[in-house]
């Protein structure tokens, strides 16, 4: 049974200079676009009830309260679903955030980056600090008790010092979520044809996220999966079902989906995604093999790591036997933790998390 949705709004007023998401200006198409996107749920939601909705971007915060209407109404919710809306800061009014709380919405997620006005305007970030100082007042004001700001590591111009005094802004702001990004610059984004200057290199980034992970756990956070921080009981419920390797529907153009044992994702093109939308781009049965890989990768994201009698007894496996090359070499370095239940990374383990998941791939 698929219990979690993610939404996809491809659209944002302007594109950022780092960003190589899907997203596109043309918000003419927005009308369209929601209407292949409810010819999309009707088609494969078989109305189960939601334990997660989940609307990303893009900017999500484009669609007026109507049109959030609309698409909530489409899905079996309860008081006890968890619906994130993620928002861009710039012009987020008191009366907007009343009433996305109003429709059920219960957590948001503002896309901060920096309290830096000068790195933000390098970035062409459309905010400046002060909108979003006044959002999270504004948050709290309409209601909201679960509120994330993201946040960008390693960029231009920014220094040990301008990250450590974002982190404390935003714990003073009194958030409950903190989600960390190392800066990379991916084909397609304007800084990969015009490199920014004073780029932090890949040392300091990790000096970065060591201090990250200092200040904010001594602040209270606990740091419940590789990028993701929250105080108690706000761990974001959708991601760690991805985490978990569970199966979610994934709508909208370019959003990915894992039902019934297949991962698919759908087209990127607005157009050809509003002419098909329910035909998607590709289409994987998962094998067992890649099943248990997934398993060992989005697992050990989580703070608290894996469970290896869980793996055991879903794969038929030893785990402790079949690794044990890797574990010992690793557990001997400090790279990862024996838990009660099995494996986590420690702070180290987790900065080269990618080199030593890698040795788990057959
Ligand atoms: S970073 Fe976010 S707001 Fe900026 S262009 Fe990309 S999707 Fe849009």
């Amino acid at each position: 049974m698929v219990k979690n949705v993610y939404i996809h709004i491809p659209f944002c007023k302007s594109k950022c200079n780092y960003c190589s998401f899907i997203s596109y200006p043309c918000i003419s198409l927005k009308e369209k676009y929601l209407d292949a996107l409810e010819k999309e749920i009707l088609h494969y939601y078989r109305y189960e009830k939601l334990d997660t909705l989940y609307f990303g971007g893009g900017t999500p915060s484009l669609l007026t309260i109507d049109e959030f209407k609309r698409i909530i109404a489409h899905f079996n919710i309860t008081e006890e679903t968890e619906i994130t809306a993620e928002l861009n800061p710039d012009g987020l009014t008191l009366e907007y955030l009343k009433s996305l709380k109003g429709l059920g919405i219960n957590r948001i997620s503002l896309g901060c980056q920096t309290f830096d006005n000068k790195i933000l305007e390098i970035i062409s970030r459309r905010h400046k600090a002060e909108d979003v100082i006044n959002a999270v007042q504004n948050a709290k004001l309409a209601g909201f008790e679960n509120i994330n700001l993201d946040f960008i590591y390693g960029l231009p111009e920014q220094t040990e010092e301008i990250f450590e005094q974002d982190l404390k802004r935003a714990i003073s702001l009194g958030v409950q979520h903190i989600s960390l990004y190392g800066l990379k610059i991916d084909e397609g984004c304007y800084f990969y044809t015009h490199q920014p200057e004073h780029l932090p290199d890949g040392d300091v980034q990790a000096d970065m996220y060591e201090l990250a992970i200092k200040t904010l756990t001594s602040n209270g956070f606990e740091h419940y999966e590789i990028s993701n921080f929250s105080i108690s009981g706000c761990n974001s419920r959708h991601n760690l079902n991805y985490w978990n390797n569970n199966s979610y529907y994934g709508f909208g153009a370019a959003a990915h989906g894992y039902a019934d044992g297949v991962r698919y994702s759908n087209k990127e093109n607005l157009d050809d995604y509003i002419n098909t939308p329910t035909e998607h781009a590709s289409f994987h049965k998962i094998s067992k093999q890649e099943e248990l890989e997934e398993e060992i990768f989005l697992g050990f994201r989580r703070g608290d790591g894996i469970e290896t009698k869980q793996i055991n007894e879903k794969f038929s496996i030893d785990f402790d036997k079949k690794y044990n090359r890797i574990l010992k070499k690793y557990l001997t370095t400090g790279h990862l933790i024996k838990t009660q239940n099995g494996y986590k990374f420690s702070d180290d383990g987790f900065l080269v998390s990618n080199v030593i998941l890698s040795e788990f791939l057959e």
